[in-house]
């Protein structure tokens, strides 16, 4: 049956039906917030690519940590900035490297908030890449062991979840083994299933000053290109033992995120990343778009694409709008 029979602007006159038959609808309770720790007291310093985001020291992370959580968005992302860095980022399975003394003293003021630890070595490193270098490349192998101490340390230290990065292959198995090991049979891994080599990540290595030294990721992150690829990438993690799957990033590939809810019963994480946000932030100031209508946009599409998770910098300005 046909127009004039059938009118789908019958259900968009009212606001209050338009509001029932909405399909979509993004929630403080599928937000996670990244955060930058980084040593020193009393610092808080703007990423200058990300308004409103701060490296902050762990006695300014564990106050923002509060605010977030009464404001609703009870789940944080920890990436660290260490004071020293060494070849193979090995430096981040110190129990006292920076994530450890954060999560310990968030812990500490605020137990129920969920704590998520980014897995890499590439904060730590002194050539910025993701792994332990071998002939001029990324060491698959030998970055596992690596990845795995990490993992532990941040285990005891009091972390909810790990959230390997690397895009090594076989790091999921190598951590879900070694947390097996030592006792931490519970605890979760959302894996950066399909993180993709982006232009998008540009501020964030500002943020976290991960620039690699020297080439790029192309020899293990993903091309841009490749879907398939990207599903052999999420059906291995499951294998493995991932208990999520993240797509990285989101907005340009939300096809990814779709194909994977569709063809993994499994949650899926999506990241909306530095670049989207720093876009974001740039139109509005100049005044070329409102900002909270594009906000509320973009998190909504990542939703309907499938995300059960979205990790955003945008969530502590979103969630009072949220309620
Ligand atoms: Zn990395």
């Amino acid at each position: 049956m046909t127009f004039p029979y059938t009118r789908l602007r019958r259900l968009r006159k009212n606001p209050v039906l338009r509001k029932m038959v909405e399909e979509t609808a993004i929630s403080v309770n599928d937000l996670v917030m990244p955060l930058f720790v980084c040593h020193g007291s009393g610092v808080r310093r703007e990423v200058q690519s990300m308004p409103g985001n701060y490296q902050m020291s762990v006695d300014n992370v564990v106050k923002e940590c509060k605010r977030l959580y009464d404001i609703g968005i009870k789940a944080v992302l920890l990436f660290g900035i260490p004071d020293k860095k060494d070849e193979t980022g090995l430096v981040a399975a110190s129990d006292d490297s920076i994530v450890q003394k954060a999560v310990r003293s968030i812990k500490k003021e605020l137990p129920a908030i969920f704590l998520i630890a980014d897995i890499c070595n590439c904060e730590y490193t002194t050539h910025g890449h993701c792994g332990t270098i071998v002939d001029g490349d990324v060491d698959n192998d030998l970055t596992l062991e690596t990845l795995a101490k990490q993992s532990v340390s941040f285990a005891r230290a009091g972390v909810d979840m790990v959230a390997p990065s690397d895009m090594m292959d076989g790091r999921v198995g190598r951590i879900r083994e070694e947390l097996d090991v030592k006792g931490f049979p519970d605890l979760p891994i959302m894996s950066y299933s399909a993180k993709f080599a982006s232009a998008f990540y540009g501020p964030f290595r500002d943020a976290a000053g991960s620039s690699p030294g020297f080439g790029d990721r192309s020899s293990y992150q993903m091309n841009s290109a490749n879907s398939d690829e990207a599903m052999r990438e999420i059906a291995l993690d499951i294998e493995e033992g991932a208990d999520i799957v993240m797509i990285k990033p989101a907005l340009a590939y939300l096809d990814i995120v779709s194909r994977a809810k569709d063809e993994f019963n499994i949650p899926v994480a999506a990241y909306n990343v530095s670049g989207e946000f720093s876009m974001v932030k740039a139109a509005a100031a100049k005044g070329w778009a409102d900002e909270e209508r594009l906000v509320r946009e973009i998190l909504t599409s990542i939703k309907r694409a499938g995300a059960d998770i979205i990790i955003t910098y945008h969530a502590a300005e979103i969630a009072s709008r949220l309620h």
